[in-house]
């Protein structure tokens, strides 16, 4: 029999409605477990642990990843799966921080969620919490005995509605649709329709056969910067000027690309002069920044600016303070940002 663990830290799917304020409010496992009966139906040994206070995911934070990654080594060895519930809002974030901290992963830690509370008549939340359950249960058939945990899934990914997505490469896409998450740049894990079909050739598999190393370090010396039209150089300047900043996500346009004036490269040499890292992300939903194709990809190659290849904003920041938070020189953090660790992006 698969033996679960379930880890609640809050968000839309265990909130009910405050009788006053109307507003929605985090609420304990019990109450989102009594609305799921159908649990009892699955054949699995089911365990829970949860925040002292569930919250509402705008409030994650690096110290509460560590409380799950803490959670889930915790319970390594006698779960086969796990599965975290956890808001939409920044599901895209925790999800790639797990990633990262959870190094030689080899069961499935499936993150989940809803749109809709699962109280409501209408909620999504019922049939994702089964479904992730269902998926961190689930074992490869072609998998011989004794090698690795013989699990389907061995890595971080995010289930919502029709679809299993890589975590680190999902990115929250819609406020009210139930497929509220799509990894533009990397193909769906699994398909949810009438039964769960993988797609085996996406599933990440651990290349190493060492045990589980949990690093939950994170430094938050990092910023994402996004540019516009009409940015001025002040506005770049104070933002590259945080006090303990030691790197930052540029958020460029299209390919890579950013203005070419002397303020912008200018305040961005005087950055990476003082030490600041800086990756090149495009603001697009979908595409890679590698080699500059325009001229406007130029200077930023010049400078040093790393390319981002085809990572997400979620999945560049969080790998920035994990780096950082590891204390390797900027050399080795430039190194890894500049490859992927753990199916993160692919390089053209
Ligand atoms: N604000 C909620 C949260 O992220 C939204 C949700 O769960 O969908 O916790």
């Amino acid at each position: 029999m698969s033996r679960i663990l379930i880890i609640y830290t809050g968000g839309t799917i265990g909130m009910i409605e405050d009788p006053v304020t109307h507003k929605l409010m985090p609420f304990d496992f019990d109450h989102l477990i009594d609305n799921v009966p159908k649990i009892k139906m699955l054949n699995y040994e089911i365990d829970h642990v949860q925040f002292d206070r569930p919250i509402d995911s705008s409030n994650m934070d690096p110290s509460r990843w560590a409380e799950i990654a803490n959670m889930i080594q915790r319970g390594y060895a006698s779960y086969d799966g796990f599965v975290v519930l956890h808001g939409t809002d920044t599901m895209a974030y925790t999800a790639s921080a797990l990633s990262f901290m959870l190094d030689n992963l080899d069961k499935p830690v499936i993150i989940t969620g809803s749109q809709l509370p699962i109280g409501e008549v209408r909620t999504d939340g019922e049939e994702n919490l089964i479904t992730a359950l269902q998926i961190a249960a689930q074992k490869r058939q072609d998998c011989a005995p004794g090698v690795g945990s013989g699990s389907m899934v061995t890595e971080v990914a995010i289930l919502f509605e029709n679809y299993l997505w890589r975590g680190n490469r999902a990115t929250k896409l819609s406020a009210d649709n139930f497929n509220a998450f799509r990894s533009p740049n990397y193909p769906r894990l699994a398909s949810i329709g009438l039964g769960i079909e993988y797609n085996e050739d996406a599933l990440w598999r651990t290349p190493s056969r060492r045990p589980l190393n949990v690093r939950t370090a994170m430094d938050n010396g990092v910023s994402v910067v996004t540019i516009f039209p009409g940015m001025t150089a002040e506005n770049l300047r104070h933002q590259l000027m945080i006090p303990g900043l030691k790197g930052a996500v540029l958020r460029t346009y299209g390919a890579g690309n950013a203005p070419t004036g002397a303020w912008f490269v200018d305040s961005l040499k005087e950055a990476i002069d003082r030490g600041i890292t800086l990756v090149n992300v495009t603001q697009c939903i979908s595409g890679s920044v590698s080699n500059p194709r325009y001229d406007a990809g130029v200077p930023l190659m010049e400078l040093g600016v790393l390319p981002g290849h085809d990572i997400t904003v979620e999945a560049a920041l969080t790998k920035m303070m994990f780096l950082f938070g590891l204390g390797i020189s900027t050399e080795e953090v430039r190194y890894y940002l500049s490859h992927p660790l753990c199916g993160e992006m692919t390089m053209k």
